[in-house]
């Protein structure tokens, strides 16, 4: 029988029990938390859809793998074995693990950088990606295609860099002047939305004829090389590993949060093409930052449990079921009329709450009166990426307005059911239906940095 969604390729061998709480004590716990759900405590929280970042399950493999962790400082066999398996995945020569993407970030982005006034060309940088450009001293300009911003048009690679963009961009600067172009795949800030190999070999081509080297950001490949399977013309026969090693080819270094599609809790990779000259700097900047270049900040049964998480998250029945956990949650959505961004990407569904609640001006933040009411509904943890994420204009200290105002419902891999994901739809379609009538927030205090992890709130 053909099922409307795919079934899980797994059964469930360990259980972690989740609590519900009253509407009351929800009350209470969100006012203690200022009005910012991060800084409610987990216990509080049923359905956890903050992040897909670290929060997903390991296998029986990778649990297994942990025992054969080799936690030797230096020459660890734990780092030999994910050498093996990254090499085999990228066809790339050179190899190190870092903590987590940030950690690789801190230490191969510097090193791109030749001289004063660079920039780097992004479809659109992560935030900590475009945090580690500029404490390098470079700019990040992003130059992903108009179609992200428009949330109800449907377009199969949303992600994409729009090339007359990124060539007037490079234009601008001067190619010498451009440190790389960082292929976000997939495009996690509009939407955990795909890059089409078409857009990417485009990108390939133009960084070739500047001279320019190529980065992937590659924190959800996997998710991304299924897209394109399913979305491109001409993929639909071809297997993931070949389609995901068709993405490295057309790149030079791979930046990866292995927290996503490494399928584990800590952890990240720096795997770069050919470049002799530019690893050898990493590995002596590694050293301070990460630490020795053969664990990079990682425990040797990390880099076992990695190894085996890497090649299970290629795995297409994997793919497609965690694919259809997200369209079948923005399916719900849509069917009751919840405005989100179509079609769904790869990690989470983002909800339009600008239009929800257009009553609530963008610096009253109605991505975070949606989240507040949504935790107090059902229990569910969401996140606001929107004008509170963008932060204040550094020159004229106003509050941005962003393009959108999205909430994103983050779904951690091999996690929760199809039944949570009916429950949260349904405490978010009880909550769209009176959106009309939320109320925003002020603040009460505002951290300066980073302000939607630790700011308060109350409601107006
Ligand atoms: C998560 C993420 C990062 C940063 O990785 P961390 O593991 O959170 O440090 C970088 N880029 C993208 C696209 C990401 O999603």
């Amino acid at each position: 029988m053909e099922n409307r969604y795919a079934l899980p390729p797994y059964k469930i061998k360990m259980i972690e029990p989740i609590h519900q709480t009253t509407h009351e004590e929800r009350e209470k716990r969100l006012a203690e938390a200022g009005y910012n759900v991060f800084q409610l405590r987990s216990d509080d929280v049923f359905i956890d859809l903050l992040t897909d970042s670290g929060t997903g399950a390991m296998s029986h493999f990778q649990w297994g793998a942990l025992m054969i962790g080799d936690e030797s400082y230096a020459g660890s066999a734990s780092y030999f074995r994910l050498e093996a398996v990254v090499k085999r995945i990228t066809g790339y020569n050179y190899v190190m693990p870092a903590h987590q993407g940030r950690g690789a970030e801190q230490v191969v982005i510097p090193e791109m950088i030749a001289h004063h006034g660079m920039v780097f060309i992004s479809n659109t940088h992560f935030d900590t990606t475009r945090a580690h450009v500029e404490i390098a001293g470079a700019r990040a300009v992003d130059t992903a295609i108009d179609a992200c911003f428009d949330t109800a048009h449907y377009h199969p690679f949303k992600g994409n860099f729009d090339l007359a963009k990124l060539e007037r961009e490079i234009l601008a600067h001067g190619r010498e002047n451009v440190a790389g172009i960082i292929v976000t795949v997939t495009n996690n800030a509009v939407g955990g939305q795909p890059v089409s190999m078409e857009n990417i070999r485009a990108v390939r081509a133009m960084a070739i004829k500047y001279g320019i080297k190529t980065v992937i950001d590659g924190a959800r490949y996997a998710e991304n090389a299924y897209f394109i399977k399913i979305r491109e013309a001409g993929y639909r026969d071809v297997p993931i590993r070949t389609i995901a090693r068709e993405m490295f080819d057309n790149a030079d270094v791979l930046l990866m949060s292995s927290k996503k599609d490494g399928l584990v809790n800590i952890g990240g990779l720096i795997a770069i093409k050919d470049d002799a000259e530019l690893f050898r700097r990493c590995q002596t900047r590694i050293v301070p930052m990460e630490g020795f270049p053969t664990y990079g900040g990682l425990a040797g049964r990390d880099m076992d449990a990695l190894a085996v998480g890497l090649g299970e998250a290629l795995e297409e029945d994997y793919l497609r079921y965690r694919i259809d956990e997200v369209r079948y949650l923005g399916d719900r959505l849509l069917a009751a009329g919840v405005p989100i961004q179509v079609p769904t990407g790869g990690h989470a569904v983002f909800v339009d709450c600008g239009k929800l609640c257009p009553q609530i001006p963008f610096d009253q933040f109605p991505a975070l009166a949606v989240t507040n009411a949504l935790y107090l509904e059902g229990g569910v943890r969401a996140v606001e990426i929107g004008s509170l994420l963008l932060g204040r204009n550094p020159d004229t200290g106003k509050n941005s307005r962003a393009e959108l105002e999205l909430m994103r419902l983050t779904i951690p891999r091999r996690t929760y059911t199809f039944q949570h994901l009916d429950y949260v739809a349904d405490c978010l379609v009880a909550v769209a239906n009176r959106a009309g009538a939320l109320k925003g927030l002020t603040f009460t205090y505002e951290s300066p940095v980073l302000r939607h992890f630790t700011s308060r709130f109350k409601p107006l």
